[in-house]
């Protein structure tokens, strides 16, 4: 498990998550409100860091993006878990798979190293945060994203149907997050700082 981001301590080992709207206050062995981030004596983690249930190549033209990247593949990881609950979803099987067996998190462990070595060897020019809400994923995305860079690689994005980051969290997901995006396309320079 892994602690999570955003989120601050606070009466009788109460914890408040800020990564999004929700700002869960979850007690003591409780969970939010998307059912993967656990409170254990005070302390936040993530339950989903690294847990993927979905890998997958997909043409860009999937991702609800405009004229990124066009004709090129993205490779898709999401985890189980939603901070939504929308009838029409139409991946409820993961992202609503801890409500429906009683708070379990499958997932295939992963590293984020083997994500983004994933996306060189299948030669997809981005990584997308897909499938669910990728904000409940937070922390591994961000980790996928910075070795990413760190392979003059793929542009990361979360390709959520509807992101929900709270004001703070999301200024520094786009400052973590988007402003590191990488061409993981060969032969495009990285953004320059602030990009
Ligand atoms: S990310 Fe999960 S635990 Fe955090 S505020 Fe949103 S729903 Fe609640």
């Amino acid at each position: 498990m892994q602690e999570a981001l955003f989120y601050e301590q606070a009466q009788d080992s109460e914890v408040i998550c800020h990564l999004c709207n929700h700002n869960c206050h979850i007690k003591e062995g409780g969970r939010g409100i998307c059912g993967v981030r656990e409170n254990e004596n005070g302390t936040l983690y993530s339950l989903v860091y690294g847990r993927l249930v979905s890998e997958n190549v997909d043409p860009i033209e999937k991702k609800p993006m405009f004229h990124l990247l066009p004709a090129s593949t993205s490779y898709s990881i999401a985890t189980v878990g939603c901070n939504f609950r929308c009838l029409h979803c139409q991946n409820y099987q993961i992202s609503q798979y801890p409500r429906m067996h009683a708070g379990a998190i499958p997932g295939r462990l992963t590293e984020a190293a083997d994500v983004v070595e994933g996306a060189v060897r299948q030669a997809c020019a981005s990584i997308s945060y897909t499938y669910v809400e990728p904000t409940i994923f937070y922390e591994f995305a961000y980790d996928c994203c910075v070795l990413a860079r760190g392979r003059g690689g793929s542009r990361g994005k979360a390709a959520g149907a509807g992101e929900l980051l709270r004001a703070g969290a999301r200024a520094r997901h786009q400052k973590r997050l988007c402003q590191q995006r990488l061409h993981v396309a060969r032969g495009h320079a990285p953004p320059g700082p602030g990009a």
